[in-house]
């Protein structure tokens, strides 16, 4: 199943290029979590509600996907995780510009994830392809990292490699957009827009091996990055089994799993636009803040 959030914090299941109106199950699956879960609600109640969402889609008229908003799929995630370095090309590239001369921040970046550990995004960045990626310090080098998304469905801490797979509620394309320099990660990837998400959430059974997916980024039609998730250092199960033996995990928890060689500068007025067969098309615009 492909469920999205669109318009004002509509659900939508996408069956083709329809968008079918499930926003009453929204409704109902919010009203009866607590504040105080941890999480999101509507990711926490999908194994329960996966049925009736359903029946429910096919009993609503469809809207076509390219004339609503798509919001985040995820409307609460408790965290937003990411891989650092996960692809050794990547860790080639940023090496190669080291020798060019770059910053010790750059030195640093460069260490293999394991050594390097995860970092977070702030939840505040993540948005959905309608928002576009309102760029701050145009001046300086900021750049796209195409990276597979990984979206916690459940609760679970020191979660083992060979049961990771369970916890995962779905998949979706995201961008880890990136300014380059020498402040802390969370500075310099937590930006507002500065996570798009999307454009939907396709459900984990319908992804048979996450680590055997191909996508693909273009900026204004020039290809930039091809990601073979085969090639993660850190395979997706492997990511999950770190990030739990540190982190506790929380339905709708954002996890981004690095990106591979082919990180490149962006500016207002560029469209990204990053693709994969079974997880669609994420097509954003670039665009001056406050613009
Ligand atoms: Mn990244």
């Amino acid at each position: 199943m492909k469920l999205c959030r669109y318009d004002n914090d509509r659900l939508g299941v996408v069956i083709g290029d329809q968008v079918h109106d499930v926003s009453a199950a929204q409704d109902e699956i919010r009203a009866a979590a607590r504040y105080d879960m941890r999480g999101d609600a509507v990711i926490a109640a999908l194994p329960q509600w996966r049925g009736r969402l359903e029946e429910m889609a096919k009993k609503a008229k469809g809207v076509p996907l390219s004339q609503v908003k798509l919001l985040s799929p995820v409307a609460r995630p408790s965290k937003t995780m990411a891989a650092p370095t996960n692809y050794g090309k990547h860790i080639a590239e940023m090496e190669a510009r080291r020798d060019l001369g770059a910053t010790a921040a750059v030195k640093r970046h460069s260490s293999k994830i394991g050594e390097a550990g995860i970092f977070l995004k702030a939840n505040s960045s993540v948005v959905g392809v309608s928002e576009g990626i309102p760029m701050r310090f145009p001046d300086r080098r900021n750049e796209h990292e195409l990276e597979l998304v990984v979206i916690i469905g459940k609760q679970g801490s020191d979660i083992p490699k060979d049961k990771a797979l369970d916890y995962i509620a779905g998949y979706a394309l995201g961008l880890d957009m990136t300014v380059r320099g020498p402040e802390d990660r969370s500075f310099r990837k937590s930006i507002d827009g500065y996570s798009p998400v999307g454009p939907y959430m396709v459900t984990a059974d319908e992804i048979k091996n996450p680590n055997d997916l191909v996508a693909t980024l273009h900026v204004n039609g020039e290809l930039r990055q091809t990601a073979h998730t085969s090639d993660l250092i850190y395979d997706v199960g492997r990511l999950i089994e770190f990030a739990s033996s540190f982190y506790t995990l929380y339905p709708g928890d954002i996890y981004f799993t690095g990106t591979p060689e082919g990180v490149g500068p962006v500016k207002p007025g560029d469209v990204i636009k990053a693709h994969n067969d079974q997880l669609g098309t994420l097509q954003i615009d670039v665009r001056a803040h406050g613009a």
